[in-house]
Parts: structure tokens; C-alpha cells; sequence
């Protein structure tokens, strides 16, 4: 049982998480979006590293690259977010659930995954449906990750490599499962707090003092789905990262691995194309 091995370091893991932070007030969402993370729910990333068996990437690796993530998407802002980034010329990763806030396989969807892929970013999993994957049993788990996994072999032929669980919650069984389909589970470093209700100047204001602090590489957490983050604070966090002289790079490069476990065919739209 691997959680006789995992536990002990899962407890001392959970219990170095300060949840509760600060929220500052609630912004106005458009009716029905309820799976974005939360303040009381999103802890902030876990600093320890499962160094023997699963592999958890918290941070990247490649001495000055900052990777810009987006979560939650397909939505309707992607457009503006690839504009941007084509703009400044770098690449960003999009971390899709396939049943949240709308339906991958709607058409408006396909075609921003298209735009997105084409574009040359960066697509991972943010798994089906936006649960919490630590409530989930193993079956559960494999359902969550199989099911837009396989809506995005269907849609654009590739097979995710990384996969950022709803809230970044994970255990071990989550792990253990993530490994079985050969998933890099990745979190972040660095939280915009745009899901957790902050306003796009405090969001600003986060982007500003981490840049002061000037890490070696910076993993950030941001939401498609917020305007105030699309549009205010996406290009004032792309032009301070670049002027501070980070590349602005994927998950995947960051870390130097591959984005993909498979890029083949896209397949036609058929009768299981539905959630
Ligand atoms: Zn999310």
C-alpha cells in the first residue's frame, strides 16, 4: 500500500499549510461559474517534494524562466489572453477541465483549444470537472483525469503530460494515480489570488513585490476566466516579469520536460463528443 509509505510525509506536508489567508472582497462572477478555487479551499502550494516515487513540480527549473499558467479555461477570454502573449512574444500554459465553466466540446471551445494549441502554447489537464480530487476514490480520480484527457486526444490529438489538480489539493492516492497514467502533477509557486477575490490592482501589487524579490524562476497561477486578470493584470505581470529579465516560457520548458506524452491525429466530431 503505497499510503503506509506516503502518509507520515502527507500529514507533515498538510499540517506546513496555513489556510485562511486574507481575502480580500468578493469580485461579481457571471452566473454558474461555481468551480473556480477559493480562498477558504486553495492552500498556497506545498514546498515539500515527494523525492522518492511521485514527482510533484511546485517550481520551475531553468534559471530565469517565469511560466505564466492559466486555469479553467476554455473560456471566453481566451482570445485575449493568446493576443496578448503572441504580442510580447511568449508562451503560456492553458490548464483546461473539460465540464466547469462550460463544455470542451462545444464549438466556441474547440476553437479556442485550437487557437491556444496553435499558438504554440502549453495544454495540461485541470482534470474533468473541477473536484476536489482528495474527496475522490481511485476510480473517481482515474474518471477525472481520463475524461479530459481523452476529450483532448479527441479534439486536438495530443495526450497532456502535466496536470494541475482543482485547488492544487492532492494525496497520495492522487499521486499514486497521476503516476499510473504517466501525469506530472504541477502546482505553482506564485498565486495571483485572481480566483480568491483580488481586486486586478492587488493583483498588481503581488506581481510588483514578487518581481522586487527577484527569484530565480517564477510559477504562477492565474485564471481565464477573470477579466480583471486578463486584462489588467496579464499585461502589467508580462511587461514587469520581461523587463526584469525573465523568459516567459511553458510549464513544460520551465522544467524541461515534455509537454506531451502523445501528439498524433485529431479525430472528427462525433456523437461522443459531449459532457
Ligand atoms: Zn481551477
Amino acid at each position: 500500500m503505497l499510503s503506509q509509505f506516503y502518509s507520515p510525509l502527507l500529514a507533515l506536508a498538510l499540517e506546513a499549510i496555513p489556510f485562511g489567508a486574507s481575502s480580500p472582497a468578493a469580485m461579481p462572477r457571471p452566473a454558474g461559474q461555481v468551480n473556480s478555487e477559493s480562498p477558504a479551499s486553495e492552500p498556497p502550494p506545498m514546498e515539500v517534494r515527494w523525492d522518492s516515487g511521485f514527482n510533484v513540480v511546485t517550481r520551475c527549473t531553468v534559471p530565469g524562466t517565469a511560466a505564466l499558467t492559466f486555469d479553467d479555461g476554455p473560456f471566453q477570454y481566451t482570445n485575449e489572453v493568446v493576443a496578448m502573449l503572441k504580442a510580447a512574444n511568449a508562451i503560456g500554459t492553458f490548464f483546461y477541465n473539460g465540464k466547469n465553466f462550460g463544455c470542451i466540446y462545444d464549438k466556441d471551445s474547440v476553437d479556442r483549444a485550437w487557437l491556444v494549441y496553435n499558438s504554440g502554447h502549453q495544454i495540461a489537464s485541470h482534470t474533468w470537472s473541477h473536484a476536489d480530487l482528495t474527496t475522490l476514490s481511485e476510480d473517481q480520480i482515474n474518471d477525472e483525469m481520463y475524461k479530459v484527457e481523452n476529450a483532448l486526444t479527441k479534439i486536438l490529438g495530443i495526450s497532456p503530460a502535466f496536470i494541475r489538480p482543482p485547488y492544487g489539493k492532492y494525496n497520495d492516492l492522487v499521486l499514486q494515480v497521476a503516476s499510473s497514467r504517466r501525469q506530472t502533477v504541477v502546482t505553482w509557486d506564485f498565486d495571483s489570488q485572481d480566483s480568491a477575490g483580488a481586486s486586478a490592482d492587488a493583483g498588481k501589487n503581488l506581481y510588483s513585490q514578487l518581481i522586487e524579490k527577484h527569484p530565480d524562476t517564477i510559477l504562477t497561477l492565474n485564471h481565464e476566466t477573470s477579466d480583471g486578470s486578463v486584462r489588467q493584470v496579464l499585461p502589467f505581470a508580462i511587461q514587469k516579469l520581461q523587463a526584469a529579465g525573465y523568459r516567459l516560457v511553458s510549464v513544460a520548458e520551465c522544467v524541461g520536460k515534455p509537454a506531451y506524452i502523445n501528439v498524433g491525429p485529431p479525430q472528427a466530431r462525433d456523437g461522443s463528443w459531449s459532457c
